[in-house]
């Protein structure tokens, strides 16, 4: 072990030479680190297993603070510190109920609550259900869903390779649905879950009452695609069912919470700043041990892989476990008006909030000579099979970033199983593969060492 080390010591000191050699024995060297030592899978099953769900403003996700904090310390790094930040409380209550009433046929179905959902009165709210497939249908119905519950069942895509498209695609029904329904008098709405197969496991998610006045909120909830199917059917013989529905959600007073900071400090240019991170808040279903247990786990083993190798880093390299990425996204917004504040100045973001499955590339943020430049390593992964590289979102944390010069990136997995798990109770460490946990976090080390080395292209401008 300690031969290892010693080699690796000597091979990314004498870097500049022979770069493109070094590169590649390098990369060897953190696939070799993590596939063999790591940390992340541990840290993973104690954030699943002994803390669990870490919804913002939980005590668990208080305590996943503090024990990220402590496992950031005992790496040795320059500095680690928590950066406070207020987050909003919702909370669930007692787990909701639900059946379609077919004549005098009760058939209990699988329902949550949606982020920042009200409550139903407590007997619950019974109705007559119309199901739509688009806020366009909904739109031409207006008024005739006054007192009926609006039930949104338009699946996600399955043409489509890439899931997150089909993500994107139906999300809509799931974060404005209850918004647009409330005002032509709706009294609750039903997604259909976001999930790409059939089960019964309803998925959480957020929504938003936008500006519509307090007095108007209606209950909102997801039903699960085995169950969404079985309403769909219902409603084809019996137009006239009803559905039955409580839930007992509330928001409470923000709370004080905070995102967890650690960093390598730069040897050249310390007041350049790139960022891996992840977010530590997760539902509160299940402990998110893909979303994005998976991401604070392999942003604090790109730390701890460099640092264990004595690697010193030319630009400030830093560790970012942002807080309430779902629901209020208030730990990367923070981040960055504290960044504006010191007058910081980030060069690159790194976010890996896309579960732990095995990493395929990353989805990038840059102009075009940027985005030519990371293209430009793609050589480099290929031996890991990794070689997706595409122009896309990075990371929901990471988009507050504003930094003129800043290039984003964000891990991509293969995504083909991600929403089986999002949001839902089964998301948790059981889910998780070891080594496809491991390969990820070595390739966001690799692609923040490239990128530490070989910088980001400035604008002409500049
Ligand atoms: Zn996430």
């Amino acid at each position: 072990m300690k031969k290892t080390i010693l080699l690796a010591a000597l091979v990314i000191n004498g870097l500049t030479s022979f770069a493109q050699s070094n590169d590649e024995k390098n990369i060897k060297l953190f696939y070799k680190k993590a596939l063999t030592e790591a940390k992340c899978y541990t840290w993973l099953e104690y954030l699943s297993n002994d803390i669990g769900a870490r919804l913002s403003g939980s005590p668990s996700a208080a305590q996943a603070v503090q024990y990220t904090k402590t496992q950031l310390e005992s790496l040795g790094l320059d500095k680690v510190y928590l950066q406070e930040v207020m987050v909003p409380h919702w909370v669930r209550g007692e787990k909701e109920t639900a059946y379609i009433l077919d004549g005098k046929v009760k058939t209990v179905v699988p329902i949550c609550a949606l982020g920042a959902s009200v409550a139903t009165p407590k007997t619950g709210i019974t109705a007559e259900v119309i199901e739509v497939q688009s806020i366009k249908e909904l739109n031409e119905l207006g008024e005739k869903v006054r007192g009926k519950i609006v039930f949104y069942n338009r699946p996600m895509n399955p043409e489509n390779i890439g899931t997150f498209d089909s993500y994107s695609e139906a999300g809509d029904q799931r974060r404005i649905g209850a918004k647009e329904a409330a005002k032509f008098g709706a009294v609750g709405t039903l997604v259909r879950s976001l999930n790409l197969r059939l089960d019964d496991f309803p998925h959480a998610g957020n929504q938003s009452y936008g500006d519509l006045p307090k007095a108007q909120y209606i209950p909102c909830a997801a039903i699960s695609t085995n169950g969404a199917e079985l309403l769909s059917k219902t409603l084809k013989s019996n137009p006239g069912l009803k559905f039955y529905f409580k839930q007992s959600c509330e928001t409470l007073p923000d709370v004080l919470s905070y995102n967890v900071i650690g960093e390598l400090t730069g040897t050249v240019t310390p007041e350049n700043i790139m960022v891996v991170g992840g977010h530590l808040d997760s539902w509160d279903l299940a402990d998110g041990s893909h979303d994005d247990g998976a991401g604070v786990v392999q942003s604090m083993e790109v730390v701890r892989i460099l640092k264990n190798l004595n690697y010193k880093p030319k630009n400030t390299i830093r560790v970012v476990l942002f807080m309430n990425e779902e629901n209020g996204g208030k730990g990367g917004a923070k981040y960055e008006e504290v960044s504006k504040q010191k007058n910081e100045n980030h060069i690159f973001a790194l976010e890996s909030d896309s579960g732990g499955f095995t990493p395929r590339g990353f989805s990038i943020e840059a102009d075009d000579a940027n985005f030519k430049k990371l293209q430009g390593y793609k050589d480099l992964f290929e031996p890991y099979l990794v070689h997706n590289f595409t122009k896309g979102h990075a990371g929901s944390d990471i988009e507050h970033l504003t930094s003129k010069t800043i290039v984003k990136a964000g891990l991509q997995p293969d995504s083909q199983r991600y929403f089986d798990y999002h949001h839902a109770a089964n998301d948790k460490f059981d889910a998780i593969n070891k080594r496809e946990l491991e390969l990820g976090a070595a390739t966001m080390t690799s692609l923040i060492y490239l990128v530490d080395q070989n910088g980001i292209t400035l604008p002409a401008s500049n």
